[in-house]
């Protein structure tokens, strides 16, 4: 089989990949994006998004809801967080994924769907579709990336995200920390437009994942939320991040391990850092992508999640503290997000 060729090849066509294939085809470089799945969208997840990373081009018909206030209960709090603007939205996955895939194809971009990346070998990436060569390669491959596997980094910093969506109008959005059950994770619910993600994230250090599915379902039965006729989905959400640039090879999104620790949130990080991946390759010195301050937030976030996995007791207290100051105003939620200017 004869091989093909592009200036970029990029793995993976979910929001990291996407965002730096727009980029690099819209300063004319050839970009081929190789996804094993049809097309562009269906991945595990709540759709939240801090308004404030909102990408200033997404159409507001994108948007399934936002929300002025969120409720935040832990063991001993139970109150509403406000804002005179919208705090935080929710997407379709669905339909961000085929707008971001209509961004890249109409900026130059080829988007090849049903394509598995099977090895990486000195410039070329065999498929079960046949060879592609590249100049660069791009791994925006998710959590299990196999870039990140070719390029021999360990993921051993990794939470798990279980996803329920179910039909019906839900009003508020909800963040359950429980400590007991979660860790350092929480349970939620986040309100789509028919319909609600209501699932659960934890940095399962020690603990199985199986036994969280049971903790959450509890969770669940204990308030008196149905989750019947929907089925459970569950993914990795990588946060161990070593790098970016390794040679022609870069990682972005879940594969570098950007997304949070603490939140298991990687939507607007995997945006960034696919957009940071691009501007590093269109400049041709070798640099290394520009995190901004997604790289300080990060490491807070890592250092909060392996802190109350080490030690419960301590992490507990630490969590109720921090919710207290966010209640007092002494925190920012937005300090704890990254910002548009970071994007
Ligand atoms: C239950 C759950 C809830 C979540 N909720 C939120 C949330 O509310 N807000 C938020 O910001 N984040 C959330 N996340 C995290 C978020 O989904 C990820 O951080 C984000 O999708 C990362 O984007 P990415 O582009 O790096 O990777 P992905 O979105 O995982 O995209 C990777 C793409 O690569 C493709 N691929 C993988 N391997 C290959 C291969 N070998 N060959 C070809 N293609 C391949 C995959 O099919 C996929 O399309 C959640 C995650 C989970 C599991």
């Amino acid at each position: 089989m004869s091989s093909k060729s592009a200036h970029t090849i990029i793995i993976g066509a979910g929001p990291a990949g996407l965002a730096c294939a727009t980029a690099l085809a819209r300063a004319g470089r050839e970009v081929l994006v190789l996804e094993r799945l049809p097309a562009a969208g269906p991945k595990t997840c709540a759709g939240g998004i801090p308004s404030a990373a909102l990408d200033p081009d997404l159409p507001p018909e994108l948007l399934e809801r936002s929300f002025n206030q969120q409720r935040i209960i832990t063991a001993s709090q139970n109150f509403h967080l406000r804002e005179a603007r919208p705090i935080i939205c929710t997407v379709n996955r669905q339909r961000l994924g085929s707008w971001m895939q209509g961004q890249a194809e109409a900026a130059g971009a080829m988007v090849l769907g049903g394509v598995r990346a099977r090895q990486i070998q000195a410039q070329t990436v065999h498929t079960d579709q046949g060879d592609f060569r590249y100049r660069y390669l791009v791994g925006a491959d998710g959590s299990n990336s196999l870039v990140r596997r070719h390029l021999g980094l360990p993921l051993e910093l990794a939470g798990v995200g279980i996803n329920y969506q179910i039909r019906g109008h839900f009003e508020e959005m909800e963040w359950h920390l429980d400590p007991h059950r979660f860790g350092s994770g929480y349970a939620w619910i986040f309100p789509h437009r028919e319909s609600a993600s209501v699932g659960v994230y934890a940095f399962n250090r020690g603990r199985g994942s199986g036994g969280l599915h049971d903790r959450f379902r509890s969770w669940a039965e204990e308030r008196g939320l149905s989750l019947g006729g929907s089925k459970p989905r569950a993914s990795l959400i990588s946060f161990d991040y070593r790098g970016a640039r390794f040679g022609n090879i870069l990682l972005a999104g879940d594969a570098a391990g950007l997304a949070s620790g603490l939140t298991g949130e990687g939507i607007a990080a995997a945006i960034f850092s696919g957009r940071a991946a691009a501007a590093a390759i269109l400049a041709e010195d070798g640099r290394s992508p520009d995190l901004g301050t997604l790289l300080p937030r990060h490491a807070r976030h890592r250092a909060l999640a392996c802190f109350t996995a080490r030690r419960p007791f301590g992490g507990r207290l630490l969590l109720e503290t921090l919710t207290l100051a966010l209640r007092w105003r002494l925190l920012n939620h937005a300090a704890l997000e990254i910002s548009r200017s970071n994007r």
